[in-house]
């Protein structure tokens, strides 16, 4: 441990392990302090699936260069090696209660329309503890030092100094790069949840299963809604990217179920039971995360905020690593700017940055949207009517934001037929439609 480093970097994610290699690249001095003991072992639940690789997300594309085995961000010129397997993935069906299903993906007789253009994938599934594995060895050229079971505690200020306290060790930097994750106990400390709205807490459960049956090709994703108690909860079925293994995640907004009876009861006793008659559990994850509207300015007293720290509920992995490696060089460039003595400006252009890419186009509230479904539409037989509606395939995407913007306009163009068809069900339906969607969850779920 040095008695002093440029920066300390909190969380061994994505986001944390890309901050580091951009600010160590630089010739800085990083420390990374990371709780787990293990930092490749996953716990956490995660759909592992990189997305949306046939679109741009927070002004970046990226792929996976097959040949070289890496990562690529050709706008940011960022790439990195990832050494594990990864598969494809070109279809996704939402499934309503009574098992009507909507799917965004290409028509079953695509060609590409010009020579040369490709059938994108949607997402890419893979291996989140090779590519943290990966990521980690990345760093062995830079002497970044990594201190795992290092659970940050406390953050106090000496002079110029940040002082952080992680595993009962105090660590000295000029700067501090908190990536640690959703639930952030930085942004906790640092005050920056007085300024946000704490919409919901999700809970989730996910299991590695043998003997899951799709009834689709593999190469889908499948979204289910299924209801406990009443209650809606969700099920997210995705390919691991080799061999028959799924990665099958359940996800509840509703405290009051305690999520794995939840899954117990979907998988054994539902309609969606058939699929799951068969399957062997490999391996099990959880998590919970407060879900917070994201931080506006995220830059404060010297420490910079990324990844899901920053962002509500969650950026994605890809968000996660944009912002990892782009806020990893505004502090490098902050480094030198102090240095050669000119006027700061590098992590200014870093927050006009994420103002105007993230907060300014990308609404949290159609984020929400996604699990807003079972709270906008408030009955089971309501959403298995209006997903019956929509037969056309969707536009091929796994990007949230996009599949809310396709839904929302379908179901402007149905709402004439359901005025005809069903105007019982109308005086319901409207005025959850026109609510933002982290008012009904916030509204729903305190019971109001
Ligand atoms: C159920 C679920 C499904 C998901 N599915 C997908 C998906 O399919 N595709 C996708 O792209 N994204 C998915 N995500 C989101 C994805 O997991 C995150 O966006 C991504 O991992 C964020 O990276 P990060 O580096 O910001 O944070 P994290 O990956 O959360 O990393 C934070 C790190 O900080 C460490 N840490 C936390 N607190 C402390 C502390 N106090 N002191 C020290 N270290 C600490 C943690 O141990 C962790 O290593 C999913 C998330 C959930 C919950």
């Amino acid at each position: 441990m040095k008695p002093r480093y440029d920066v300390v970097v909190v969380g061994a994610g994505p986001a944390g392990l890309l901050a580091a290699r951009a600010v160590a690249e630089n010739g800085f001095d990083v420390a990374i302090v990371e709780r787990k003991e293990n930092i490749s072992v996953i716990n956490r639940a995660c759909g592992q699936s990189l997305l949306p690789p046939n679109e741009y997300f927070y002004g970046n594309l990226f792929h996976y260069n097959e040949r070289d085995r890496r990562f690529c961000f050709p706008n940011i010129g960022l790439s990195f090696t990832y050494s594990g397997p990864i598969k494809k993935l070109y279809d996704w069906h939402l499934v309503s209660p009574g098992m009507n299903s909507i799917r965004f993906g290409y028509p079953d007789n695509y060609t590409p329309p010009v020579p040369g253009m490709v059938k994108a994938p949607i997402a890419l599934s893979y291996d989140k503890e090779v590519l943290i594995n990966d990521l980690v060895n990345g760093l062995k050229g830079y002497q970044v030092d990594i201190f795992p079971r290092a659970e940050f505690t406390n953050i106090t200020w000496a002079g110029p100094d940040v002082v952080v306290t992680a595993g009962g060790q105090q660590f000295h930097s000029s700067y501090l790069i908190a990536a640690d994750g959703t639930n952030s106990q930085v942004v906790q400390r640092l005050g920056f949840n007085h300024d946000r709205k704490h919409i919901a807490n999700i809970y989730a459960q996910s299991f590695f299963v043998k003997g899951f049956e799709s009834k689709t090709e593999s190469e889908a994703i499948l979204t289910g809604v299924g209801f406990v108690q009443e209650k809606p909860v969700y099920i997210f079925c995705l390919p691991r990217p080799e061999g028959d293994l799924w990665n099958i995640l359940f996800l509840t907004f509703e405290k009051g179920i305690e999520v794995g009876d939840a899954a117990d009861k979907l998988m054994h006793d539902s309609r969606f039971a058939r699929s799951f008659q068969h399957i062997e559990k490999v391996r099990e994850f959880a998590a919970m995360e407060h879900i917070y509207t994201p931080i506006i300015n995220p830059f404060k007293n010297n420490v910079l905020v990324l990844g899901d720290a920053a962002s509500c509920q969650e950026l994605e992995c890809l968000g996660a690593m944009i912002t990892g490696w782009k806020g990893g060089l505004a502090i490098a460039a902050a480094l030198k700017e102090f240095q050669l003595g000119v006027a700061p400006r590098a992590v200014g252009e870093y927050c006009d940055w994420w103002l105007n890419t993230y907060i300014k186009q990308y609404d949290y509230q159609g984020y929400l949207q996604v699990f807003g479904v079972a709270y906008m539409f408030p009955r089971q037989d309501i959403i298995d009517y209006i997903f019956g509606l929509m037969k056309e395939p969707f536009p091929p995407t796994f990007n949230p934001y996009t599949a809310v913007r396709l839904l929302g306009n379908k179901l402007q163009t149905i709402m004439p037929q359901i005025f005809a068809e069903r105007p019982d069900i109308v005086p319901e339906l409207l005025p959850k439609l026109f609510a933002f969607p982290s008012e009904i969850l916030a509204k729903t779920l305190k019971g109001e």
